[in-house]
């Protein structure tokens, strides 16, 4: 007799900053809202791509209308919020694309933002945290923290390691978030050394830690700590390490790219699931390459993709 039990499910928790986006639509002088940020559109496509796999959001919002409205975007992308933290007296950051010649550039407004205070009840993140199987985070996830709330976090995820979950990072190099190269450098070494899984990009890696070539970024991340490294790498191949199981995989090539934004975000999110799913590494990249490859030939960081070309 068929089993009535609901198969069950693997629990992803993503910790991070999401962001209002105004993005210029079509008349000029005029911009679309939208909401967009590194492990937020890592955790829109493991809801959109795999629901099999339930997939939280743990950030900082306020109580205003455009906090809710980021919750209702949480709601309807199929992202549990049930831990995201309300700070009262703060809101949502905010950045707003400019289009001069088809070069897109960005303005920030997220000094102050809510998601900055993440970390500040550490009883409500060890909560969000203990329902997680795997917890993601990323570079900027630590780069909006400041030092003692960054510590609060990276204690929560090595005792979470420690306990059995799985944890994974993607240090995401961005130097305007951080007041120097080295605090930058080190900090994102403090959390590859709490992970289980590094997701470098290598052009970022080779440009902040020096690094010759993906090989030499594996065997840093590696040096750290981490057992499963994937070395991202534009339309050159992936490098990954599991173990002792090494390889390169080859990318897809593309017969246009329109926007990379969020390549490496969508990418990740299959890397996840593909955890999730007991999916061989090597698999999962190839997947992971398809996906992004359909991610850089739309628009924007949430790209509506067709499931049916990530697993022919
Ligand atoms: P990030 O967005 O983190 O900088 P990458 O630029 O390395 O990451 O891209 C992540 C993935 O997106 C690549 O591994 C590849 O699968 C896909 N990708 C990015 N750029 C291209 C490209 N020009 N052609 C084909 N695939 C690409």
């Amino acid at each position: 007799m068929p089993s009535s039990e609901p198969s069950p499910t693997f629990r992803i928790l993503a910790i991070g900053e999401c962001m209002a986006e105004l993005a210029p639509a079509e008349a000029p002088g005029e911009y679309r809202l939208g909401f967009a940020g590194d492990t937020f559109n890592t955790a829109w496509y493991i809801a959109r791509l795999w629901p099999e796999t339930s997939v939280s959001y743990f950030t900082a919002i306020g109580t205003d209308a455009i906090s809710q409205q980021m919750r209702d975007v949480f709601s309807a992308s199929g992202i549990d919020h049930g831990h995201v933290r309300v700070v009262p007296d703060r809101t949502v950051g905010l950045y707003l694309i400019s289009l001069a010649n088809g070069e897109r550039s960005f303005s920030y407004w997220r000094g102050q933002s809510a998601a900055r205070q993440l970390a500040a009840d550490p009883d409500a993140l060890a909560k969000a945290i203990g329902d997680a199987e795997l917890v993601y985070f990323s570079g900027i996830t630590l780069a909006i923290l400041d030092p003692a709330s960054r510590k609060t976090l990276l204690t929560a995820l090595g005792t979470a390691r420690a306990m059995g979950k799985v944890i994974a990072f993607d240090p995401n190099l961005r130097p305007r978030l951080w007041s120097d190269q080295t605090e930058m450098t080190d900090a994102v070494m403090q959390g590859a050394a709490v992970s289980d899984i590094a997701l470098p990009s290598f052009e970022d890696e080779a440009s902040w830690f020096g690094d010759a070539d993906p090989v030499a970024t594996a065997d840093r991340y590696r040096s750290a700590g981490v057992t499963t490294v994937v070395v991202k790498n534009g339309a050159e191949p992936v490098h990954y390490r599991q173990g002792a199981a090494r390889g390169f995989v080859p990318v897809p090539a593309l017969p246009s790219v329109v926007d990379t934004t969020a390549a490496g975000d969508s990418f990740n999110a299959a890397i996840l699931a593909g955890i999730g799913g007991n999916t061989p590494l090597p698999e999962s990249i190839a997947r992971a390459c398809r996906l992004a490859g359909q991610v850089v030939q739309g628009r924007g960081a949430l790209v509506p993709v067709d499931p049916a070309r990530i697993d022919p």
